[in-house]
C-alpha cells in the first residue's frame, strides 16, 4: 500500500508554522512498514486543495490529512473531499446534538459555522475526537483510503492512535522498517560520504549521510519481514560502517558528543577543569548537558580577555612570545586549567569568533589543547562562517579532541 501525507494550512506556506504533524505521522508510518512516497503541503484554498488530493489519489491508496477540520470557512479539507469523489455533505443529526450540548455545557451557543463538523459525505465515517470539537473522517471508496485529522498536534496524535491506526491494522502489511544513526565527529560530510560510498549503494539497508550540528549522521535503515532480521541486516552493515570510520565515529542513535565524553571520564575516574576565551563558557555549558557532569566537570574558567590568564597560571611570556591564537599557549592553558581545578584533565579553547573577514566572509579561528595527566594534544581549526556558528563548533570539536585524547 503506497501512502502519502498532505498537511492543510496556509500557515504552513506562510512558514508560520513548522510542518511537524507531517514528520511525526512519517515516523509512523515507517513504523508500520507502509511505503510513503509523498508528503505535500497546502494552503486553506479549496480549489487547491481538490486538486493536491486528486494527484494524490491518483498515486497513493492511503490519504492522510492533518488541519482544515475547523468550523471557519478556512476549514476546508471535508468540503474538498466532497468535492474529490462529487459526494454531499449531510448533517448527522446524533452528532449535531452533540456538539450543540458541547456547547451548552459551556453556557455558549454554537455557531451555526460549527454544524458542518457534524457533516458526513457518504463515503465517510466520523473518527472521534474526545479531546476537541472537530470529528475526523475515515473515507474509504474504490480501493483508496482518506483519513482526515484535525491540524491540532495533540489531537492528531490521540486520534491517529486510537481511531486511525485499529482500522488500518488490517491493512499493515506484516513487516518492519528500523533505522540506527552513528555521528560522526573529525571529517565533513562530502568526505565521510566518499569513505563509505561502495555501502551507500546497498538497498536494503540503505545508508545516507546528514550534516548536522554535532557532526555527520549515518542512517542506516532495513525494511524486514520482521523485526530480528531487520536488526540482524542493521548489524552487519554497522560493523561495515564501523570498519571503514573507526574512532571517527562517537556514538550512535540518541548518544551525545558530551554524554559520551562524560561516560568516558566518569569510566575512568577522571575529572575536568575548563580554560575558555572567546567562547561566552559555551564549552562548560554543552558539557554540563552531560547526565553526569555533577560527578567529572570540577570548574571553567572563562574570559574575553587575554589579560585575564597571567591571573590563571598561564605564563605571560608564553603569551607575549606565541600571541594568544597559538597551539603553544592552549597547550599551557590546559595544563593551567587542570592545576587550577585540581583536575587530572585540562581542556583549553581560543576562539577568535569570526568577526574578521577572510575573502569576504567572516574569518573565525578555534585553537584547542588537551592536557590529560601531563600528555598534550592540541588541534586549530578556520571556519568561515558566522561568530556564533564559529563558538558552536569550538564546543563540539573540542569536546572531540578531549574524546580522542581519551581514547588513547
Ligand atoms: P481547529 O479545529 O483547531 O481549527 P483544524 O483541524 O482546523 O483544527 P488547523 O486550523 O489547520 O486545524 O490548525 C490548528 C493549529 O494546529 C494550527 O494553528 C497549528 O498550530 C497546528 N497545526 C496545524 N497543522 C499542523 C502541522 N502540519 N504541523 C504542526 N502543527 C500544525
Ligand atoms: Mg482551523
Amino acid at each position: 500500500m503506497k501512502a502519502e501525507i498532505l498537511s492543510i494550512g496556509t500557515e504552513l506556506l506562510l512558514g508560520q508554522i513548522v510542518d511537524t504533524n507531517a514528520q511525526w505521522l512519517a515516523g509512523e508510518l515507517s513504523g508500520h512498514g507502509i511505503d510513503l512516497y509523498f508528503i505535500s503541503q497546502v494552503g486553506d484554498n479549496r480549489g487547491r486543495l481538490v486538486e493536491t488530493l486528486q494527484r494524490a489519489w491518483n498515486r497513493s491508496e492511503l490519504i492522510i490529512c492533518s488541519g482544515g477540520l475547523g468550523p471557519t470557512d478556512d476549514d476546508l479539507t471535508r468540503e474538498a473531499i466532497g468535492d474529490l469523489l462529487e459526494e454531499k455533505m449531510i448533517v448527522q443529526e446524533p452528532i449535531a446534538n452533540a456538539l450543540r450540548e458541547y456547547f451548552s455545557l459551556r453556557n455558549i451557543i454554537m455557531p451555526e459555522k460549527n454544524i458542518k463538523q457534524a457533516a458526513l459525505i457518504p463515503s465517510a465515517e466520523f473518527l472521534d475526537n474526545p479531546i476537541g470539537t472537530a470529528p475526523g473522517w475515515w473515507v474509504s471508496k474504490d480501493g483508496h483510503i482518506i483519513v482526515a485529522m484535525p491540524g491540532v498536534p495533540h489531537e492528531m496524535k490521540q486520534m491517529w492512535e486510537n481511531q486511525v491506526v485499529p482500522r488500518l491494522k488490517p491493512l499493515f502489511p506484516p513487516g518492519v522498517i528500523l533505522s540506527r544513526t552513528l555521528k560522526i565527529l573529525g571529517k565533513g560530510e562530502s568526505a565521510v560520504e566518499e569513505m563509505v560510498k561502495d555501502l551507500i549503494t546497498s538497498n536494503n539497508p540503505t545508508m545516507a549521510t546528514y550534516a548536522k550540528p554535532d557532526g555527520v549522521h549515518l542512517r542506516i535503515t532495513a525494511k524486514s519481514a520482521d523485526e530480528t532480521t531487520a536488526r540482524d541486516l542493521i548489524f552487519e552493515m554497522e560493523i561495515k560502517a564501523r570498519t571503514i570510520l573507526g574512532t571517527l565515529i562517537y556514538g550512535d542513535d540518541d548518544e551525545t558528543i558530551e554524554g559520551v565524553v562524560g561516560t568516558m571520564l566518569t569510566d575512568r575516574n577522571l575529572t575536568l577543569g575548563i580554560m575558555e576565551v572567546g567562547t561566552g563558557g559555551m564549552v562548560a555549558a554543552l558539557l554540563s548537558e552531560a547526565p553526569n557532569s555533577i560527578n567529572f566537570l570540577r570548574g571553567g574558567l572563562v574570559s574575553q580577555q587575554r589579560s585575564m590568564l597571567a591571573g590563571w597560571g598561564v605564563d605571560s611570556n608564553m603569551l607575549e612570545k606565541y600571541g594568544i591564537m597559538s597551539r603553544e599557549v592552549a597547550e599551557v592553558m590546559a595544563t593551567a586549567a587542570r592545576r587550577q581545578t585540581g583536575a587530572e584533565a585540562g581542556l583549553a579553547i581560543c576562539v577568535s569568533p569570526g568577526h574578521g573577514e577572510f575573502e569576504g566572509k567572516p574569518a573565525g579561528q578555534i585553537i584547542m589543547a588537551v592536557d590529560l595527566d601531563g600528555h598534550l594534544e592540541s588541534s586549530e581549526l578556520n571556519y568561515r562562517t558566522k561568530p556564533s556558528e564559529v563558538k558552536r563548533l569550538a564546543a563540539v570539536f573540542s569536546l572531540n579532541l578531549l574524546r580522542r585524547a581519551l581514547l588513547k
